[in-house]
């Protein structure tokens, strides 16, 4: 064995005589470094030799207890036999043993009881080393599992709060405020579109800000480029959705950007871009915890769409892509409403397809159905944003025109009368003609009277139209309770 492996036992104040005794009891595993009585071992010392036993003098002690605890402190390692003659009482034995002795001896020491001493010592030592050991192993354990926790309990609230919304851009505001506690998020924007197309797709982005703002153009265009990534030219048109409750003056950053594709069902259907204000230091743990949110938020995200695209499938009209009559009855009741509660006149058209049974007949229902969508544009291209397009029915359209006059309501259908008959509606059987009767009602506020009023008076009207040779525009209006033809004719 050489010097070097050797452990360092300090002797603190004991004789020669002492020394020799329990150098020989230790054997060459060990050697014994001595201080006289009356010197303290520095911090420095401690620290390069790192003796495992003491072996302490009563004298040398004795001089410890003149000095104050702190210049003695370093010196109470683990094992500690203090040698001392005399007589004693089980008093000051437990005094000393609270001291942190292990063991007291008597002088002259014996080569034998020294050995015995030192064994039990190292026994000792090595007891209490392997406390550390696992104290250590606990602490590490319980701070892991801290971790853990933390980690849980983030990913529950994520959950609950991306999954809390059916609005997509609800959703990714509490993503935002979320995953604040995991990331330093600045921003997120993104591209969604319906999980179930992946051809001719229409995406809404969402973006903080507005129209006019250059942050939010930046991003929009950011957007766009990521959608057409995935997409290819599958994006066919974009609409805008800006979230008002989020940042709006953080710019697109490459460096700090995360990008996290949407993908659901091995569907994709959009991306999420999620800005960082400076590089992300994730451990592996959290980079597995950023995992499992970002599925927490595909699915709340895809939820959302799934609801979106079936919210559109129960108000929209399939073949026209206008709003179907159960979305135009509860339109009629909000907005007669909020036009008699501020005294603003309404209008209403029904416009119906003259001849129509004939054309299907004549050229069959393929050709129908294109008059129809041909038909809808024509409305949708004749028509303020702010008016309100239905399919009522099979070829009948209802178009509700707010704050709009009797006089006017006419003009507005007098013209869609004549941009129909001047039409030619291109069809799988060539271009076809048609024409329409249109009746126009208003509401009157004269009275009190149930919503549907208004289309039973733009539906008397229009059998007028119809009646009295149809291509023509009829309006009837209430006067004196009584209804009275307008006649408007072509
Ligand atoms: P009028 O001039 O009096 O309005 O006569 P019309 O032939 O237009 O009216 P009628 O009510 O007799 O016929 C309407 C036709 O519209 C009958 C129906 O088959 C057709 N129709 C309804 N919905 C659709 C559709 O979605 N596609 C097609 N191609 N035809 C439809
Ligand atoms: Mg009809
Ligand atoms: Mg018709």
């Amino acid at each position: 064995m050489n010097g070097q492996t050797k452990k360092l036992m300090w002797g603190l104040g004991i004789n020669d005589d002492d020394a020799e005794v329990i150098r020989r009891a230790a054997g060459d595993r060990f050697a014994l470094s001595c201080f006289p009585a009356g010197v303290t071992p520095s911090v420095d010392q401690l620290e390069a030799d790192e003796p495992c036993l003491l072996w302490i003098s009563k004298q040398g002690w004795d001089f410890f207890q003149t000095l104050p605890s702190h210049a003695t402190a370093h010196i109470d390692v683990s094992s500690r036999i203090l040698i001392m003659g005399g007589e004693y009482d089980l008093a000051e034995l437990e005094s000393l043993l609270e001291c942190g002795f292990t063991e007291i001896i008597k002088p002259p020491i014996t080569e034998q009881r020294a050995r015995e001493v030192l064994l039990s010592a190292v026994e000792t030592q090595n007891l209490y080393q392997d406390i550390m050991h696992m104290t250590r192993e606990i602490c590490l354990e319980r701070e892991m599992l801290e971790r853990k926790n933390d980690m849980l309990s983030f990913l529950v609230s994520f959950l609950e709060k991306v999954t809390q919304h059916l609005n997509p851009a609800e959703i990714l505001h509490a993503a935002q405020t979320e995953l604040q506690t995991l990331l330093p998020v600045s921003a997120i924007n993104a591209i969604c579109w319906s999980p179930q197309v992946s051809k001719n797709v229409h995406a809404t982005i969402y973006v903080a800000g507005s129209e006019k703002n250059d942050v939010a153009r930046a991003w929009t265009e950011m957007l766009k480029a990521h959608a057409q990534r995935l997409l290819g030219d599958g994006v066919v048109s974009t609409d805008m959705e800006y979230m008002g409750n989020v940042t709006t003056d953080v710019l697109p950053s490459p460096d700090t950007l995360l990008a996290i594709d949407l993908e659901h069902g091995g569907a994709t259907f959009g991306v999420v871009l999620v800005q960082c204000h400076r590089q992300p230091q994730l451990g592996k743990d959290q980079i597995q915890v950023l995992r499992s949110a970002i599925s927490h938020l595909t699915l709340g995200l895809n939820n959302a769409m799934l609801y979106t695209a079936a919210q559109h499938n129960a108000d929209i009209d399939g073949l026209t892509q206008l709003y179907n009559r159960r979305h135009f009855d509860a339109r009629l009741i909000e907005e007669d409403t909020r036009h008699r509660r501020y005294g603003h006149s309404l209008c209403l058209l029904i416009a119906d397809i003259d001849n129509f049974k004939q054309i299907n007949d004549t050229h069959g229902h393929l050709a129908g159905d294109a008059v129809l969508k041909d038909l809808s544009r024509i409305l949708e291209t004749s028509l303020r944003t702010s008016d309100y397009i239905a399919r009522f029915g099979g070829e009948e359209f209802a178009v509700l025109l707010p704050c709009t006059s009797a006089s006017h309501a006419v003009m507005l259908a007098e013209r869609i009368r004549n941009k129909i008959e001047e039409h030619n509606f291109a069809t799988d059987k060539g271009i076809l003609n048609a024409t329409a009767s249109i009746g126009v009602a208003c509401i009157d506020l004269t009275r009190e009277e149930p919503p549907v009023e208004i289309i039973r008076r733009a539906d008397a009207a229009l059998y007028r139209a119809k009646d009295e040779g149809k291509n023509q525009v009829h309006m009837l209006y209430p006067e004196n309770g009584l209804l009275v033809s307008g006649g408007y004719t072509a």
